[in-house]
């Protein structure tokens, strides 16, 4: 176990953020985290788990101890003669070197998922998504210990509850478990996913469509759509797309005939979050070092020194801004960290 206080956190959050906490404690396998839980009998609401940093906005000190479970390794296991292959990786492998590690060995399925930041032990605890896949489409098992008693259980994909951009680890197991290592199903024949609209648009002159032609692809789109954090500092999606009912829908969609959204089921829409920012008149707005992305609306932004306070203000001026416009309340995806709770 490596211990330390550090002087910022700066580097493990790509908002960019300056923020303390009290301490930082990175494990390097299942039992190292088992055996400090048995010395330490922490108490576990003084506990928060960190992966890459990537979805977090982290406010001033945070009195707390930080968790990180880096645990790497990725493996394969192939299933006889069937197309199928399971690959297990460590909480700690960074996600979108699993998703090339998984190309590189002839396997499909994690292609679509391309790019999106962080490490393999957060990918279920949002359910992750992107251009018309989500982790559950993949997912087999995660093994994960239990912060109360230090015991290992396994979770089934049923066990996970997943959602749209969330799952049981999100909801009454927020903060209990430590995700240790994932499993996941992939394929050596290539399913492909290509129905979003960008997608299809850029693959359409390509004569032979194959997973790392469609990761590729997505790497492609992402990078001309979304701030990289490494040169500005975000989070990537701030709120998550609200979903509505279809009285609702009609309602909104008599009064803004344009609207973008997607019916989900017979009694569901889900609106595109980043359009309402931007028929706000919010695309491009700055207050100081804090704004709301030039590109994309729906991600917000440190220009340099912004403090998550900052950050904080201009989400809430959005949200305001949204539900006076459309009636419609925008829920953050992003974890908000540290005392000041608005959402
Ligand atoms: C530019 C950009 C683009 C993005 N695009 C997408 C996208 O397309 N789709 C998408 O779904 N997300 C996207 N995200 C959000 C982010 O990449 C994902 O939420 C990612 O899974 C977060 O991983 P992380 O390791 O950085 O987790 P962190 O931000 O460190 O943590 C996120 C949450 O997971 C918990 N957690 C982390 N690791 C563990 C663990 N091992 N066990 C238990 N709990 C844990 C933390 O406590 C926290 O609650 C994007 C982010 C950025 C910056």
């Amino acid at each position: 176990m490596a211990q330390s206080v550090p002087a910022s956190l700066k580097p493990f959050n790509t908002f960019g953020i300056e923020a303390t906490c009290n301490e930082l404690l990175s494990f390097n396998d299942e039992q190292a985290i088992q055996s400090w839980l048995r010395d330490s009998q922490p108490d576990i609401d003084s506990l928060f788990i960190l992966g890459g940093g990537s979805n977090l906005l982290l406010l001033d000190h945070i009195d707390l101890t930080f968790i990180q479970p880096n645990i790497l390794g990725i493996a394969y296991q192939e299933k006889g003669a069937s197309d199928e292959v399971l690959v297990t990786a460590g909480a700690g492998v960074n996600w979108h070197e699993l998703v090339l590690d998984t190309l590189s060995n002839g396997y499909s399925g994690l292609e679509n998922l391309s790019l999106i930041p962080g490490n393999v032990g957060a990918a279920p605890i949002q359910n992750i998504g992107a251009y018309g896949v989500e982790l559950k489409d993949c997912f087999v098992t995660l093994r994960a210990v239990e912060l109360t008693s230090g015991e290992v259980k396994e979770f089934s994909a049923e066990d996970c509850q997943f959602g749209y951009r969330d799952s049981i680890f999100k909801n009454s197991l927020k903060g209990r478990y430590v995700i240790t290592q994932v499993t996941l199903r992939l394929s050596k024949k290539l399913q492909p996913h290509i129905d979003y609209a960008p997608l299809k648009q850029i693959l359409a002159d390509k004569t032979e469509i194959t997973a790392p032609i469609i990761s590729q692809a997505v790497i492609a789109i992402r990078r001309s759509k979304l701030p990289d954090p490494a040169k500005l500092g975000n989070a990537g999606s701030f709120f998550k797309n609200p979903v509505i009912t279809v009285e609702q829908y009609l309602t909104l969609q008599n009064a803004f005939p344009e609207m973008v959204a997607y019916q989900i089921d017979n009694e569901h829409y889900k609106l595109a979050a980043g359009w309402l920012i931007e028929q706000a008149g919010l695309k491009g707005y700055r207050q100081g070092d804090a704004g709301v992305h030039e590109k994309q609306a729906l991600v917000l932004v440190n220009y340099g020194r912004a403090t998550g306070q900052d950050i904080l203000n201009i989400a809430k001026e959005v949200r305001d801004k949204v539900l006076e416009l459309f009636g419609v309340q925008l829920e953050p995806e992003v974890w908000i960290i540290g005392e000041q709770k608005i959402f």
